[in-house]
């Protein structure tokens, strides 16, 4: 016979089965990804509920059937936790699943032994396992980050399943003679189990791009922070930076790069101790971050030295930033145990396009600025590279010639 529901019912719980021994081979992926050991667990009780279902000639069909369908509705309940932990931020609620765990089995309870009446415990399984299908959907409509194609498919097939779901449950109410067991399997119960074998395949497919969508996107992440500070590494400004002055250029606006170096960081390193020194960082980078525009990017280039740039910055407003910078961290020092720990930095500027229209040559010139500063007894701002430097260029500004507190 076509489309044989048993048969459809033993391939569906296979898949999920098959889909949830499988995680275990790489359980370390498993801890990686927030929710997917809840979501696997889901498909794993969804098999098991769904090789109870066709088993009618079982003894207690009655307890079987009531068994698989608190099953089905707990490894929805499981799927939609996971895919919410996994993909939107926060913590799901528990108290209205809770709820539903207890409610659903002893309505289903309820309508099968003490007031048994067929119609009911359709209506209350039917609509359970379509509101969660409907959930799920929500969840996937308003997740971000992965690959909308990938979303919208899996929303997709939950929202058919609702469908099937609620159609079979208005067609099964207009038959005056509802059977629980053993029934003869009309078109809508050959078409649903179908669907759920495809439900299923397209879950677990979709999943498993998910979860590398994600991974991929940490360790492009990873590949361009400082694991200390959690700024832009070299690499990561690099993009952004290159980025930026092509906007720059295409737009002809002009851009501040400042290059800052911490005073005397060797001296308190040896002095309060190297993680004293790693908590200075931290909170240098806390005290810039909080001083720049969103806009602006931020980067470790190695050991003390940062590299800053200004979009749309013209030049008066670049020296102001990197004035003001300096003097936020010369006001707040740090807080170390029973120490406070002065910090002071250098800094030397460039502008775009003035010193220079490369990223490159901005970073030697506001380096060759820097070194001016440090030679102009550190706790200042230069923006007049070095006269010996061969990237030195002359700077169209006789305002603002190495501002010193
Ligand atoms: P100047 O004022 O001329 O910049 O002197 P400085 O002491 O700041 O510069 P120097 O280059 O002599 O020393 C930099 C020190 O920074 C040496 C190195 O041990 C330390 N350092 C580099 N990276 C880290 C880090 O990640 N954590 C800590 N705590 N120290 C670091
Ligand atoms: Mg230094
Ligand atoms: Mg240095």
């Amino acid at each position: 016979m076509l489309l044989h529901v048993p048969t459809l019912a033993i391939v569906a719980g296979c898949i999920s089965l098959g889909f949830a021994l499988c995680l275990p081979l790489s359980w370390r992926l498993a801890r990686a990804v927030p929710g997917l050991r809840c979501l696997t667990l889901g498909m794993a009780i969804a098999g098991l509920s769904l090789f109870l279902l066709p088993v009618y000639d079982l003894p207690l069909p009655r307890i079987t059937l009531f068994v698989a369908s608190v099953l089905l509705v707990l490894s929805s309940v499981l799927s939609w936790y996971g895919l919410r932990v996994m993909l939107l931020p926060g913590r799901p609620p528990v108290l209205p699943l809770v709820t539903l765990m207890i409610g659903h089995p002893a309505l289903v309870l309820y309508f099968s032994v003490l007031s048994p009446f067929v119609q009911m415990r359709l209506v209350v399984n039917s609509l359970t396992l379509a509101g969660m299908a409907v959930a799920i959907v929500i969840v996937l409509i308003r997740a971000r980050q992965t690959s909308p194609a990938v979303l919208w498919v899996m929303a997709g097939t939950q929202g058919i399943h609702a469908g099937f779901l609620l159609t079979r449950m208005v067609l099964m109410m207009q038959e005056n003679t509802l059977q629980p067991y053993p029934v003869p399997y009309s078109l809508i119960d050959r078409l649903l189990f179908l669907e759920v074998v495809l439900l299923l395949f397209i879950t677990a497919l979709c999943t498993v791009m998910i979860v590398a969508e994600r991974l991929q996107r940490e360790l492009t992440h990873q590949a361009r922070t400082d694991p200390l500070t959690n700024t832009l590494n070299r690499r990561g400004f690099q993009e952004l930076a290159e980025r930026e002055l092509l906007k720059a250029a295409r737009s002809a606006r002009p851009l501040g790069v400042l290059v800052a170096d911490i005073d005397h960081f060797k001296r308190l390193n040896d002095t309060y101790g190297h993680a004293a020194g790693d908590m200075v960082l931290q909170y240098f980078c806390a005290l810039l971050n909080r001083a720049l525009r969103q806009t602006d990017i931020l980067a470790r280039l190695g050991g003390e030295e940062f590299v800053i740039v200004l979009p749309e910055t013209p030049p008066s407003e670049v020296m102001d930033v990197a004035e003001r910078l300096r003097r936020t961290v010369q006001d707040t020092p740090m807080t170390f145990r029973d120490f406070l720990i002065p910090i002071t930095v250098s800094i030397g500027v460039a502008y775009y396009p003035q010193s220079s229209d490369t990223l490159e040559g901005l970073q030697a010139c506001a380096d060759s600025a820097l070194y001016r500063a440090k030679k102009s007894g550190r706790n200042c701002v230069s923006d007049q590279p070095l006269a010996s430097e061969p990237h030195s260029v002359p700077i169209p500004r006789d305002d603002q010639v190495a501002v010193t507190p």
